[in-house]
This record gives C-alpha cells, sequence and structure tokens, in this order.
C-alpha cells in the first residue's frame, strides 16, 4: 500500500508544519509527484480522504499535478519521454540513461488557515 502511507506521510507533515505556524487547521495540499514513482493518483487521493479524518487536515482538499518523466540517451546525446514501463532510448534502444524529469515528489504549496 504505497499510496496509504504516502497519504500518511503527506498528513504528518502537513500537520507537523501547521502546527509550528500557529494555524487551526490546512484547507489545501498541492502535490508534485513524477510518473516514476509509480503512484496511482486517485488510490492515493482516496487513501487521503480516509486518512486525513480528525487531523487538521479533516476539511483538506488535495491537489496533486502530476509530472512526465524525461531522461537523456548517453549514447544519442538527446533527451527523451520516458513510457513506462521501461526505460530506453526509442531512438537507438539503450538503456544507458539518465533520469532528468519525473522521479519528484514534493508538497509544494499548502493553505493554512488562522
Ligand atoms: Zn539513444
Amino acid at each position: 500500500m504505497h499510496e496509504w502511507s504516502l497519504a500518511l506521510e503527506i498528513i504528518k507533515s502537513a500537520e507537523k508544519e501547521a502546527k509550528e505556524r500557529n494555524a487551526k487547521s490546512v484547507s489545501e495540499i498541492f502535490l508534485e509527484i513524477g510518473v516514476l514513482n509509480n503512484i496511482v493518483v486517485e488510490q492515493l487521493k482516496d487513501s487521503f480522504e480516509i486518512a486525513k479524518r480528525e487531523t487538521m487536515l479533516n476539511d483538506s482538499v488535495l491537489f496533486v499535478k502530476e509530472i512526465e518523466g524525461v531522461a537523456f540517451c548517453n549514447n544519442c546525446k538527446k533527451s527523451f519521454k520516458i513510457t513506462l514501463p521501461f526505460i530506453f532510448c526509442p531512438r537507438c534502444t539503450e538503456v544507458d540513461v539518465k533520469i532528468e524529469k519525473g522521479d519528484e515528489l514534493n508538497l509544494t504549496k499548502m493553505t493554512l488557515e488562522f
């Protein structure tokens, strides 16, 4: 249950942040999730809805921005869009690639209520 533990983690860090700023509650949470994290956004939102109950995030809304995967081929010296589940260069089928985008997992913004 990847999504469930991530939801718990988000709530925990948001509550910590909110308490430090003496907020009453959290009304909005904004996340950026790269596709390479293999997070099913709908499952994450479902988990969040359950896990947030009776916390400072009880009435909060979760917004998720998905970020596509981009890698750089060390052979062609060009970037390409990653299509999961396999990561290889579509031009030369090289697997020696460097991930440039898509492994993000960030809580980018949250709205606090005072
Ligand atoms: Zn290549």
